[in-house]
């Protein structure tokens, strides 16, 4: 295996599935399944999920909500994920702890990172809940933090489409997908990959960034075997 510790960052708009809120189960073991197949060949895994499916603090700012109260209700949102993921992956088998950066002892244990690494040593799964635990932060900052804590080799952002384009091919039909970028290139390039908080926190501790499709079975193990799969975002 090419990476030996990883940071996986998952949306939660990833675990609608086909619906348009919440959670499907039948998505939750298909990516239980993803993450077994790198868990039985040895691969520490370290989670951070996000809560876009359930709430999103601008969202409900854009609704003329408290821009700090939602953002803590995003965060809750990521925890319930958190716990979804989590049931999902001891179902298929695996160890886990939940951790959150804001404290809810009865359902996680506090964020620590010693504790985090030597969970990731034993070979359990360590979802990081609640982002970073502040307001007006992203999961995506999450990620790249708690990956640069716990000395991730690489973040692996899972997504629906399967790299890092031209144009968004959502929407422009002669987008083209890169290989390679390197951080230099992402910024020259105006391209978007992640928020800005999150992207600068990762050049600056050179850790590479792997964009690629979380829905296409097979993708998470040929990543972590070096498998040019998605796009990487390198020094
Ligand atoms: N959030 C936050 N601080 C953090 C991480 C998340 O306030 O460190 C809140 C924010 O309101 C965000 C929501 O939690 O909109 C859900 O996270 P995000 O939008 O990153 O989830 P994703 O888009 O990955 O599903």
């Amino acid at each position: 295996m090419k990476y030996k510790r990883i940071l996986l960052k998952l949306s939660g708009e990833a675990l609608m599935g086909d619906r348009q809120y919440g959670i499907d189960p039948k998505r939750l073991a298909e990516y239980a399944a993803e993450i077994k197949q790198i868990h039985e060949k040895g691969v520490q895994i370290a989670i951070v999920i996000g809560g876009g499916n359930i709430f999103r603090g601008v969202a409900g700012a854009s609704n003329g909500m408290d821009r700090v109260q939602g953002d803590y209700m995003g965060m809750l949102a990521t925890v319930i994920n958190g716990m979804a993921l989590q049931g999902a992956l001891e179902d298929a088998g695996m160890q886990t702890r939940l951790q959150t950066a804001l404290k809810i002892e009865a359902i996680a244990e506090p964020y620590i990172k010693r504790r985090a690494v030597r969970h990731l040593e034993k070979g359990r799964i360590v979802i990081f809940g609640a982002g970073t635990g502040n307001p007006y932060f992203t999961t995506d900052t999450a990620a790249v933090l708690r990956g640069v804590e716990v000395n991730a080799d690489v973040i692996l952002k899972g997504t629906r489409v399967d790299g890092i384009y031209t144009a968004d091919p959502e929407k422009d039909a002669s987008a083209t997908k890169y290989d390679t970028l390197t951080f230099e290139d992402v910024l020259q390039k105006g391209l978007n990959v992640m928020d800005t908080t999150a992207f600068t926190l990762s050049q600056e501790n050179e850790l590479p960034i792997i964009v690629f499709d979380m829905n296409k079975k097979g993708n998470l193990v040929k990543v972590c075997e070096g498998e040019l799969v998605g796009t990487t975002v390198n020094v």
